[in-house]
């Protein structure tokens, strides 16, 4: 008992200061959980949210080069996914790799795939979906983001706006926000809007929706928009 005494007498600082090591890494491990907790966004929490990625397959919407739409929008639409999901939202996707949704490698049918793609859309029953697609124009001088909603649907055109304002802020596009007769908003029953994210035949904004980081600051933005959305349009239950 001495000897213990003695010892902890000759070595207690040091067994305190090696606590305190130890507590402190113990923290810094947690960092990232406590982190993840902070980035909760109310207006998106529990929010069941769909995006749907255009094209794919067969299907590789516009092209230029080898840069092609169908690509780049599971690219961009995976980026929204994560930002939407570290913010608490529940987030599914129409395709989460290079398929369409007939899930055939020939005789592709755009009929079969924007039925299945409809229905696809409201089996999952979320608040809201975003139809992720690039554009492209045979004039290279065509640029900026544009976000379409179906011209009979007021909360559309509420959903659009919003995330028109946001995208904005990163896109700079001047184009404002359009009705659209598109299939995708026309056979869906769940709100919806139509992402034209910006145009591949635009050499500076090609190079931009090439890019990863500017993938992630799209997701922001189109985040942000949705979130904004949500707590003025849709109140939780
Ligand atoms: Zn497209």
């Amino acid at each position: 008992m001495r000897l213990v005494w003695k010892y902890t007498k000759r070595y207690g600082w040091w067994l305190c200061f090696l606590g305190f090591i130890l507590l402190f890494l113990w923290i810094l491990q947690l960092r990232p959980a406590i982190e993840e907790v902070t980035t909760i966004d109310h207006r998106l929490a529990g929010r069941k949210i769909t995006i749907d990625v255009g094209h794919g397959g067969l299907d590789n919407g516009a092209t230029y080069g080898n840069i092609r739409e169908d690509e780049l929008n599971l690219k961009i639409a995976q980026a929204l996914k994560a930002e939407l999901e570290k913010r608490g939202a529940i987030v599914t996707l129409t395709r989460d790799g290079d398929y369409d949704m007939t899930m055939r490698d020939h005789h592709y049918s755009k009929q079969d795939d924007m039925y299945l793609r409809a229905q696809k859309i409201d089996a999952e029953e979320s608040v809201l979906f975003v139809s992720i697609h690039l554009n492209a124009s045979s004039s290279s001088s065509a640029w900026g983001s544009q976000v379409f909603y179906y011209t009979n649907s007021e909360q559309g055109q509420l959903l659009a706006k919003s995330i028109h304002q946001e995208m904005q802020k990163v896109t700079g596009t001047r184009k404002s926000i359009q009705s659209a007769n598109f299939y995708v908003l026309r056979a869906t029953a769940t709100t919806g809007v139509l992402i034209e994210c910006g145009f591949i035949s635009h050499p500076s904004e090609r190079g931009q929706l090439s890019n990863s980081s500017y993938h992630e600051k799209l997701a922001i933005a189109i985040s942000d928009g949705i979130g904004n959305y949500l707590e003025s349009n849709v109140p939780l239950e």
